[in-house]
Formats: C-alpha cells, structure tokens, sequence
C-alpha cells in the first residue's frame, strides 16, 4: 500500500485534480492499494486565514467576498470533474454545508471581534475539508471506489492550536480501525492532511504545510510500503532553480540528507515529515503529478555517495545575525546557556550557532522579524555585565542568508570545506559565519543576503552540481543568467 499525497498546486483546479486522479486510478489498477492524502487548493488556506483575520477586525464585506471566491472555485471545479454524474448532487451539498460553517464560523468571529489559535484553525481545516469530498468524487467518477475521510477521526494530537503534535499511539488504533476496513473492500481512502483532532474532540491543525506531516504519520501508522509526496516539482532539486538555472532532480537522498535540505529551505518536503519516515523505515518519494513517469527522488535509510560528495545547497533569506561580544566572556561558564536562555524566553527559535574558539564572541541566526526583540532581551539580560564592560556589545546584522551545502559524504571527504570556501573567496563574497554540524552532513554559512543567489550559484558549480555543469576551479565567472 502507498501514501499519496497531493500537495495545493496539484489540486488547484479540475485540470489538476483529473490528473493527480488519473495516477492514482493507475496505481491501484496496477493492483497496490493506495491512501490518498490531500491538501486545500493552493491559496486557499491563506485566504482562509485572511477571513478569519479581518472577520476578527468585523470587515465582513471582505470576508464574504473570500467566501464567494472559495465557492466559486470549488464550484467551477466539481462542475468541470463532475459535469452530469448522479455524484454532483450529493458533492455539492456537502460542499455547501462546510461553505455554511465558513460563514458561521466567520459570524463568530466577528461577534466577538477576536480570533483565538482554536477559532483559526477550525477555519484553516476547511479548505482540506472541501477538497477531500472534491478529491473522493472525482475517483469515483474516474472508476475508483473512494471514500473521503477527515483526519479528526482518528489524527489525534494535543491541543497546540496552530501547531499540533499528533499521538502516535492513539492515531495508529484509531487509524487502522477506521481505514483497514474501507482498505479491505476495495475503497480509496481520500484523507484531510493538515489537520488532526484533540482528545475533547476539537478540530487542530499540524502547522502550514503539515499535508506531508500527515502523510508520513500515516504511513507509520497504517505500516505502507512507500509514501509519496507529489508536488508540482521533479522532486528535491540540487538547489532552488530560481537561483540555479541548471539545478536538477537529486535522484536519492538519505533521510538525514532529506532533512538538513528541508530545515534548510528546501521547500519541497516539510521538514516534520522525515522523522516518522525515519521511524519506520519507510521511503519516502517525491514525485511531479504532472510527470510522474519521472523517477522523482527517494529518500531511504542508506546513504548512498556520489561522485560530487556534495548533493544539494539550500538557502534561508530574511534572517538575522545576532552577536554578543566582549572580552570578559573569556572562560566565563555560563554565559552561552544565558545567551540562550534569554532568546528561548521570547520564543525565538534559533536557526544557527557559532562560536570562535577565542571566546570573545557568541553568535547565532534568527528570523529578522524577531531580532529587536532578541536584542532587547539579551541587553536586559546582559545588563551588569554591558555596565562593567565584561561585554561589550549586543548587534545585530540584517539582512543576512543561511547557505546550506548538503551531502552525508562530507564526513569522510577531506577538502569539501576547502572547495566551499574557496568557491566563495575566488568570487569576493564575504563570509560572516561557518558552522558545521557535528552530523557532517551539513556546512552551513551565513552571508550578506544580496550575496546569496551568487553564494548558491558559484558552490553549486564548484561541485558540478546540474544539468550541463562540470566541476570548475575557484575561478568561476559569474553565471551570466539567472532570475535575480
Ligand atoms: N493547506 C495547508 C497549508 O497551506 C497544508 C499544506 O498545504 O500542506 O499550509
Ligand atoms: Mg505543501
């Protein structure tokens, strides 16, 4: 049995849909059982955000419009998939009965003039909601037996409204009980990714882009054989093609490799997703819905070296770098545990540490948005010692870049540092900090962010990474094209 899930952009429209249909009929016509995982259209859940959001501001009159043009689309889209089956009656009210909740939900919202976590993600699941009754119904159209299913009858999580952690123990039970039985007469289970249920039995969702989360904790819990994750891409790529031309399909991938590229800004696989993988040995793929003769990339347990070491560099733009220098940090225990503890206090999560071994500095990697609060914290927490001059400063460098150069081979190639570096130096780009990993897996470093795409670029091609690229020495020109 297989996992499939369909990501927003595969089932954005009738056209869409028809095809991610049409591979999964092939599937299960080939005899292997498939659960079908779904997300919401792509955009629809920012939109429901967005109506919960000003209907909390009581600007009804855009919510409503948002509400008119998520009817409409699934409208257009049942008519297009459905256009005259004895189906369409029956999908069309249950379509019309969750664009009732909306309204209802949203009226809520208004009347009290706030939206809570819980309040905004029983708005959120809709648009999962909505698509697996679209979804169902349209295999059953195209000659399979489906079923549509909502994860909150048998995804149970804990009750972090926004960002929920689903209960294994209880998901596995529930799960098997409800979907062992439509497995075993024949049924393609269309189920709601994204969102999972509480205890009490209220509505959670896993965070956005938990689709593929949801596909994995299912693969776990129902023990399939693959789980794949199709997308609107030929899988992970060597790097963002936006900023790498050339960058091409990575043909396989450890999970640990998986999961550096994803926490990294890969944006093909949620980074949540590999763990229950892992956990169960089970491969992952991922696969373009519009091409899935194409081999995709596999993600296993095993790690398979290739001849550039180096399998792929991600990046994360928008962040901030955050030091605290001083001289009086020098064989001061304690001092990173309060750096740290100071930033956790204010919920900041921390991208990347890196410390010179002179002790006289500490710095790490945040969002940008929350680096004045980090700031403000770390000098209140620093106060005295800022006072005496024990530390000299707190500052703040913005905008900065991660790069992430990936590949499990690292560990026992010598001079993949050395080509890194030496890329970046021969073309004049400054790097502000290194840090490796102890998994060595992954060397990472942070530039000025305008650098980055040209970062991305010249390490790319060092390491003959691509479509058409063969490895250069440190002298290489710029790319004459790229998109920025
Ligand atoms: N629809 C949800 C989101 O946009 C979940 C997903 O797409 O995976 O975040
Ligand atoms: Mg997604």
């Amino acid at each position: 049995m297989i996992v499939m899930k369909f990501g927003g952009t595969s089932v954005g429209n009738a056209t869409m849909i028809h095809q991610a249909v049409t591979l999964v009929r092939q599937t299960v016509q080939a005899g292997e059982p498939v659960v079908v995982v779904v997300s919401a259209m792509n955009g629809v859940t920012d939109a429901l955000l967005k109506a919960a959001t000003v209907a909390a501001r009581r600007d009804l009159d855009l919510c409503w419009r948002i509400h008119r043009a998520i009817q409409a689309r699934h409208g257009r889209a049942a008519r297009a998939l459905l256009p005259d089956s004895p189906g369409r009656h029956t999908l069309q009210r249950g379509l019309a009965a969750l664009l009732r909740d909306f309204r209802r939900l949203c009226e809520s919202i208004a009347l009290l003039g706030e939206c809570t976590p819980r309040g905004l993600d029983a708005v959120s699941s809709l648009g999962e909601r909505l698509m697996v009754r679209l979804f169902a119904a349209a295999l059953e159209v195209g000659g399979v037996p489906a079923r549509p299913v909502e994860a909150s009858a048998f995804l149970v999580t804990d009750d972090r409204y926004g960002e929920a952690t689903p209960l294994l123990e209880e998901t596995r039970t529930r799960s098997r009980a409800l979907l062992g039985p439509l497995l075993a007469e024949g049924i393609t289970p269309v189920v709601t990714g994204f969102i999972g249920i509480t205890g009490d039995g209220v509505i959670t969702t896993l965070g956005r882009g938990g689709s593929d989360y949801s596909a994995a904790i299912l693969g776990r819990c129902l023990g399939c054989r693959e789980v794949w994750i199709c997308t609107d891409v030929d899988g992970v790529l060597t790097a963002d093609p936006r900023l790498v031309p050339e960058a091409d399909t990575i043909p396989e991938l450890s999970y640990a490799e998986a999961a550096e590229l994803s926490y990294f800004g890969a944006k093909v696989l949620h980074p949540k997703t590999i763990l229950p993988a892992l956990e169960a040995g089970i491969p992952l793929r991922v696969v373009n819905t519009f091409h899935p003769e194409d081999p995709g990339t596999l993600v296993v347990a095993q790690e398979r070296p290739t001849p550039s070491t180096v399998k792929g560099i991600t990046a994360i733009r928008g962040l901030s770098l955050v030091t605290v220098e001083g001289r009086g940090m020098l064989g001061v225990p304690g001092i990173a545990a309060r750096v740290f503890a100071a930033v956790a206090q204010e919920r900041i999560s921390v991208l990347m540490i890196s410390q010179g071994s002179s002790e006289q500095s500490i710095c790490f990697v945040i969002p940008q948005p929350v680096a004045e609060r980090a700031q403000i914290a770390l000098e209140a927490q620093f106060e005295q010692e800022l006072a005496r001059r024990a530390i000299d400063r707190v500052t703040i460098q913005s905008p900065v870049a991660i790069v992430a150069v990936v590949g499990a081979g690292m560990r026992r190639t010598p001079g993949i540092a050395a080509r890194v570096f030496g890329a970046l130096g021969a073309n004049g780009i400054n790097v502000i900090c290194i840090a490796q990993g102890s998994s060595e897996c992954n060397v990472s470093l942070v530039v000025d962010e305008p650098e980055m795409p040209a970062a991305v670029r010249h390490i790319h091609r060092a390491f003959g990474l691509g479509r058409t690229a063969s490895p250069t020495a440190f002298t290489s020109k710029e790319h004459p094209s790229t998109g920025d």
